[in-house]
């Protein structure tokens, strides 16, 4: 088995024997192999292995990887997202994690009504308040997700996070718990446009963890395809 195959079937058993510990159904975590830098011979095997969500940063590079890549899998555009660059986005990606300021959000849904689409996004929070991250406030978020229920060619699923990287992922877990609680809270909520079902947050460092709290989608690069250059 090449490595690629190996460490995709060891994270998928990590994935399932986190999830019953914490009690919860292995099939209801998705896991997005995040396939930024990578090549896409490396990206094939990945498929070849069972990977049925890939996740990219940079939509340039992602289109000529798409372009070239004919397998069915998905596309999530989990990077920062430029204004400049939503109407490329919209063709190429299944849904887009980084929601994090109305501005994006009203230029997707133009583009998305142009298009005749109805576009899946996470809302992209800042949890850790972290000026270098992307990402809406955790108390400015109920109040973005009320404007973005406006845009009818948007389809908000959840919430993503990504908190500061630690040694020990379980100084992770208060992130993941306020992101966990922040859905609850907006859930309580009835919004158009809005079900609070997704909450992507966990990396190959601390996935564990976000499984724990909540996570239903796990974003894991490093542990699948080794060290970026
Ligand atoms: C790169 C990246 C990941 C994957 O990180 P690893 O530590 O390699 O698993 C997950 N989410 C986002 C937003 C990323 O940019």
């Amino acid at each position: 088995m090449s490595q690629i195959a190996d460490n995709l079937l060891l994270v998928k058993e990590r994935v399932e024997k986190a999830a019953l510990k914490a009690g919860r159904d292995p099939g209801e975590i998705k896991l997005v192999a995040v396939s930024k830098t990578v090549g896409v011979e490396e990206i094939r095997e990945a498929i070849s292995a069972g990977a049925t969500i890939l996740g990219e940063s940079y939509v340039q590079e992602a289109k000529e990887k798409i372009e070239e890549i004919d397998h069915q899998v998905q596309w999530h555009m989990i990077g920062h997202l430029q204004t400049n660059k939503v109407k490329q986005a919209i063709n190429l990606f299944d849904m887009i994690h980084s929601v994090d300021r109305i501005g994006l959000a009203e230029e997707i849904n133009k583009r998305a009504k142009q298009s005749g689409k109805r576009v899946s996004v996470l809302i992209q929070v800042n949890i850790s308040q972290e000026t270098t991250k992307s990402g809406i406030e955790r108390d400015r978020a109920i109040s973005l997700v009320l404007e973005v229920s406006n845009l009818t060619n948007l389809k908000v699923e959840g919430l993503m996070t990504m908190p500061p990287y630690f040694d020990d992922p379980d100084d992770a877990r208060p992130y993941f718990k306020s992101l966990r609680e922040l859905k609850g809270e907006i859930g309580g909520e009835r919004f158009e446009n809005i079900s609070m079902k997704e909450l992507s947050m966990g990396m190959s460092n601390d996935f564990e963890i976000a499984i724990e709290e909540g996570a239903t989608i796990i974003r894991v690069g490093t542990a699948i395809f080794g060290e970026r250059e």
